[in-house]
Parts: structure tokens; C-alpha cells; sequence
């Protein structure tokens, strides 16, 4: 286990700032997801982690020394990508026990730790086959011993699941997060994908153009959003926005409330939403509708998603109106220009 440690960290590709100034601490033990869209700066950030790449400027400190320089075989860090890269030539057990073999760990050793891995991933009757008779699941599996028997301090995942089908990926997901528990190693999840983010770590950063917007627990981050990429990015649909000229009012979908499901004290809003269109998925219902008033002032008519938690068929029907409310507890306000949370008193509601 280990605590890793970032601080200033810069990479820049001639004008491109790839990480644009970089702090982060984990915890001992924790699973630290780095989530952020496509070029957002993550795989170059576990890159200089791993040591594949020098950094610009900046330090990367492990247990509170630092790393940079360090070749990458040196740094006691196992890497885990996207493809797994099986030697196809080789059993799984061999597979498993190469990185072992290559730095002349004793045979009793190599033993020991191989009868480990194998325990943990469950994966004792694949140990004889060759990795092209395994599927996508079990592969991820050997991969992941394949990383793990090297006793890392320090565990790195890049997008590991996305070539994945979406079926096999949650399960994946659970698998993995129930290795993280059992070894507590400290890891670093890079991901784009939201949901796996909140759904396996412990905390996750979000990451744009390079830099870290906001880091917290799954929960912080999505009911507590610190500025408007991060409210914008987590969440599915997306928090709603009514944009005035200071100020952006935000909202979850699920806390557009039908009127008589929010008490008079507690709104902050009431909207006049002209239902466009219901779609129905399950456990629940999405509403997709225009609000013609109740906005505030100079706020044009903005389109709105809701969310009701019921089986049963929506009370209204397409082409209706009906007020919603947002309760004042829910509602996020920003500052229109910087994107920056800021206070409900700089606003003036209609
Ligand atoms: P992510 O993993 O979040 O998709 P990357 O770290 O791969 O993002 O890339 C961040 C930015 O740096 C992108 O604009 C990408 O094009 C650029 N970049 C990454 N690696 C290189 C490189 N070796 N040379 C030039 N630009 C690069
Ligand atoms: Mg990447």
C-alpha cells in the first residue's frame, strides 16, 4: 500500500498543455477514480505515473519521495490498459508468471505468488489454456493477475473495461472492485465513463483541458458539483440549466417535482413546463418539456428534463402544461461567467 502524491505536474506537447498543473493525494489503500472526456489529459497523467513519460514540471512523490526519474521497471507500479496484450504463445500460467520469470524472482517464490493471484481472481481452471480460447471477462481476469503478482505498491488503470461489451462490463466492474477491497491496494481508475466512476471508487477527480475541477466522494460530486463542467458532466440526464445573465440555476432531473409533491416553504422555484414528449424506461419516467414561465427574470424559455420515480403512467400527457418545482434545497446556483458555484442571494427570481 502506498499514498501517491502529485503536485504542480505539468506535460506539454509543444502548445498542448496534456496536464496543465496537477495536485492530487490519495489515500492509503484507496481506489482514486480520474474521470474527464476524451483529451481531457488522463492517460498522459498515468503515463508520468508509471514513469513512460517525463513530466514537463512538477513532482510525482510515492510514500513521500519522489519518483520522477525513476525508470518504470524501478517503480514498483503495475499497469493494467485497455488491451491486455496476453503472449498468445503462452498458457495462461505462463502468462501469469512471466513478469516474475523476467526479474529472476526464485521459483519457490514465483509459486507462492502465482497459487496468490489465483486464489484472489478465481481463475484456477483457465490456468492451462492459451489466451485465445478465453473470453473478454476471462482475459481481463489474467490480465489482471498477470499485474497483480508482481505485489505492486501501486495499482494504475486506463480505461480497462472499454473494450468490454456493455454486459460483461459491470460484472467486471464488481469483479474488480472486489479485488480493491481484498488487496487494498492504492489505485489511480482513469475512465470517461461517469458511471463506472461512481460506481467503483472511493473519490473521484474530475479532470478537464488538464486540470483537476473538482475531487470527492461519488455522492460530493454529484449532489455537490463545484462548478459547472463538473455539474454538466456527472449525472445522466445532464443537471438542467436555466442561464440568466449572472447567474445559472441548476437542477437534477429527479428534483423537478410535480407541484403538490414540494411545500409552499421550501420552493425556490415554480416552472410552467409544456410537457414535448414521455419516455418511459422501467422503474421510472423521463419528461422532456419546455418552461414557458416561472423563470427568472431575462432567463429565455429553456428546454428541461425531469425524472418521476414511477412505473405507473405520468398524471398529463404530451402538449400539456404543468408546474414543477424545485425545492430550494435542490437547487445549485453558479456564477454565469466563471462557472463557479456561488450563493442563491445574488439572484432575483420573477
Ligand atoms: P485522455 O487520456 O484523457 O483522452 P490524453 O492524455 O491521451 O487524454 O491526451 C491529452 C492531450 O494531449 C490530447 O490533446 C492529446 O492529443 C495530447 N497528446 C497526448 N499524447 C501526446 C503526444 N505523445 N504528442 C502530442 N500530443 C499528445
Ligand atoms: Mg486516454
Amino acid at each position: 500500500m502506498a499514498v501517491l502524491q502529485t503536485r504542480a505536474l505539468k506535460k506539454f506537447y509543444g502548445a498542448i498543455r496534456a496536464v496543465d498543473g496537477i495536485d492530487l493525494e490519495t489515500e492509503d489503500g484507496e481506489l482514486l477514480a480520474i474521470l474527464g472526456p476524451s483529451g481531457s489529459g488522463k492517460s498522459t497523467l498515468m503515463r508520468m505515473v508509471a514513469g513512460l513519460e517525463e513530466p514537463s514540471s512538477g513532482d510525482i512523490l510515492v510514500d513521500g519521495v519522489t519518483v520522477v526519474g525513476i525508470p518504470p521497471k524501478r517503480r514498483n507500479v503495475a499497469m493494467v490498459f485497455q488491451s491486455f496484450a496476453l503472449y498468445p504463445n503462452m498458457s495462461v500460467r505462463e502468462n501469469i508468471r512471466f513478469p516474475l520469470a523476467a526479474r529472476k524472482v526464485p521459483s519457490e517464490e514465483q509459486r507462492r505468488k502465482l497459487d496468490w493471484v489465483v486464489r484472489i481472481l478465481e481463475i484456477e481452471d483457465l490456468l492451462n489454456r492459451r489466451p485465445t480460447r478465453l473470453s473478454g471477462g476471462q482475459s481481463q481476469r489474467v490480465a489482471l493477475a498477470r499485474a497483480l503478482v508482481r505485489d505492486p505498491q501501486l495499482f494504475l488503470f486506463d480505461e480497462p473495461l472499454s473494450s468490454l461489451d456493455a454486459q460483461i462490463r459491470s460484472q467486471a466492474r464488481g469483479e474488480l472492485r472486489e479485488l480493491h477491497d481484498r488487496t487494498r491496494i492504492t489505485t489511480l481508475y482513469v475512465t470517461h465513463d461517469q458511471l463506472e466512476a461512481l460506481g467503483l471508487a472511493d473519490r473521484v477527480a474530475v479532470v478537464h483541458e488538464g486540470r483537476v475541477q473538482q475531487i470527492g466522494t461519488p455522492r460530493e460530486l454529484y449532489h455537490d458539483p463545484s462548478n459547472l463542467f463538473v455539474a454538466g458532466f456527472i449525472g445522466d440526464p445532464p443537471m438542467n440549466r436555466l442561464e440568466a445573465e449572472d447567474v445559472v440555476i441548476g437542477f437534477r432531473p429527479e428534483h423537478m417535482l410535480p407541484e403538490a409533491d414540494a411545500p409552499h416553504g421550501e420552493r425556490a422555484l415554480t416552472l410552467d413546463v409544456e410537457v414535448e414528449h414521455l419516455e418511459f424506461l422501467g422503474a421510472e419516467w423521463l419528461v422532456y418539456g419546455v418552461v414557458r414561465a416561472g423563470v427568472p427574470m431575462g432567463v429565455r424559455p429553456p428546454r428541461v428534463i425531469g425524472r418521476l420515480r414511477q412505473a405507473g403512467p405520468p398524471a398529463f400527457g404530451t402538449g400539456e402544461r404543468k408546474p414543477f418545482v424545485i425545492r430550494r434545497s435542490d437547487a445549485c446556483y453558479f456564477d454565469a461567467r466563471s462557472g463557479q458555484r456561488t450563493s442563491a442571494s445574488k439572484v432575483a427570481v420573477a
